[in-house]
């Protein structure tokens, strides 16, 4: 992919929380595409409270990416700009999914280009049976019992019995 110059990097920046099969096609396509992946995962934001922590956030996703070779994950604390320059990335890359992305990612696209000219951003259209899947609306059937297993690999099922079962803990205390 690299020709002889250095090899192409690119970060899949978001928050995570938790990881769905819809990151995870975006990474493996972007993985498919680049030398290599950095997907980074924001750690502690203007957001107010993320239900799975940082730390967490990194592991589901670790387990969830070990089988991509070039692929690897780590926290960042800062403009995604900046972290795509201290990793030496060329590009943001980023799924879209129904019309409702498109306004905020366009906003944002146009932001970073003004901060960072050399890092391009990259979509890739959803899956199409991806294409309706969020973190929020898989934290929301989880938190009411519902089944996620179709959108979520089985470590963040796991995790969401564990915050559950805490939950049922908390509240017999
Ligand atoms: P944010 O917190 O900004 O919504 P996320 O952490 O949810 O970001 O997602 C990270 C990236 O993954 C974003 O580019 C988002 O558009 C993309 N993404 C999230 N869900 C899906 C999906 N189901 N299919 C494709 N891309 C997705």
């Amino acid at each position: 992919m690299s020709g002889a110059g250095r090899p192409r990097v690119a970060v899949c920046p978001g928050s995570y929380d938790p990881v769905t099969y819809g990151h995870v096609d975006i990474i493996a396509r972007a993985a498919g595409i680049f030398d290599e992946v950095v997907v980074g995962v924001v750690v502690g934001s203007t957001r107010k409270s993320y239900m799975f922590d940082a730390e967490e956030r990194i592991r589901l996703l670790q387990d969830s990416v070990a089988h991509l070779d070039n692929v690897r994950v780590e926290g960042f604390n800062m403009l995604v700009t900046e972290y795509a320059r201290q990793v030496g990335a060329c590009a943001l890359v980023k799924g879209l999914r129904a019309i409702s992305d498109f306004d905020y990612e366009f906003q944002m696209a146009q932001i970073n280009k003004g901060l960072a000219s050399e890092i391009e951003t990259v979509y890739l259209p959803a899956s199409a049976k991806y294409s309706f899947l969020s973190s929020s609306g898989v934290r929301e059937i989880a938190v009411w019992g519902g089944s996620v297993d179709d959108w979520v690999p089985p470590n963040v099922v796991a995790a969401f019995r564990r915050v559950a079962g805490t939950h049922t803990e908390d509240e017999e205390e």
